[in-house]
C-alpha cells in the first residue's frame, strides 16, 4: 500500500511536470499519464491538434484575465489594459469566457489525447491507471470508462471536473492525491516516504 502511494505520487508529479512545461494552452495546464504494469504507455496533454494554431498563440491569461493577441483581430477598445507579452501585443477579452468557447471546439483534454495516442498504436488502456493533473471532466470520464482503465488518480479539482461519481459508479477506483507545496519542496527526494 505504501509502495503503490508513492508510486501514485511519482507519477502525479510526472503529469504535474509535464503539463506545466509543456502544456500550450493560456489557462491551464493538464497533463495525463496512463501507466499498465509499472509502465508509461502513454501522455497527454492538453491542446490543438498538432499543425493547428497554439492556445497560447491567440489567448493569454495573466492575474487572472483574458486577454487576445491583436493578430487575431481583437480590437483596441481598453488601450489601457493592452499588454505586450514575448513582443506581441495582447487586449483584454470583453468576453472572458471566450477561451472556454474556444477551447470547446479546438482543443482536446490530455485525457483524451493519451487515450487516442493509445488507440492510435492498438493498444490496450485495459487495467492500466490514469494519472492526471485534474479531475476528468464528464466527456473525458466517459472515454476513461470506456477504456476499461482500471484507477483514476487526480493531484486538482478542476470546476468542471464532474466525471468523479460517474467513474466510481462504473467501478472504476477514483483517488484524489493533492500534491503540496510542502511535498515539492522539502519530501520529493525522501526516499523513506
Ligand atoms: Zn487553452
Ligand atoms: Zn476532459
Amino acid at each position: 500500500m505504501k509502495k503503490q502511494h508513492q508510486w501514485d505520487t511519482t507519477w502525479l508529479l510526472f503529469a504535474r511536470m509535464m503539463a506545466d512545461r509543456h502544456s500550450k494552452c493560456a489557462s491551464k495546464s493538464v497533463a495525463c499519464v496512463i501507466v499498465k504494469d509499472e509502465k508509461p504507455i502513454s501522455i497527454g496533454i492538453n491542446g490543438t491538434p498538432s499543425g493547428h494554431m497554439n492556445c497560447n498563440e491567440m489567448y493569454l491569461k495573466q492575474d487572472n484575465i483574458l486577454y487576445k493577441s491583436a493578430a487575431e483581430g481583437q480590437s483596441q477598445k481598453h488601450p489601457d489594459l493592452s499588454i505586450v507579452h514575448n513582443g506581441q501585443m495582447f487586449h483584454r477579452c470583453d468576453n472572458q469566457e471566450e477561451h472556454h468557447e474556444w477551447s470547446k471546439m479546438n482543443e482536446i483534454h490530455a485525457e483524451i489525447n493519451a487515450l487516442g495516442k493509445l488507440a492510435a498504436d492498438s493498444t490496450s488502456a485495459r487495467h492500466a491507471t490514469a494519472y492526471v493533473t485534474h479531475s476528468p471532466c464528464h466527456a473525458c470520464s466517459l472515454a476513461l470508462i470506456a477504456s476499461k482503465i482500471d484507477r483514476v488518480v487526480y493531484s486538482t479539482g478542476y470546476e468542471y471536473g464532474d466525471g468523479l461519481t460517474l467513474m466510481r459508479q462504473s467501478g472504476i477506483e477514483v483517488l484524489h492525491r493533492p500534491l503540496t507545496e510542502e511535498y515539492f519542496l522539502e519530501r520529493i527526494f525522501d526516499k523513506d516516504l
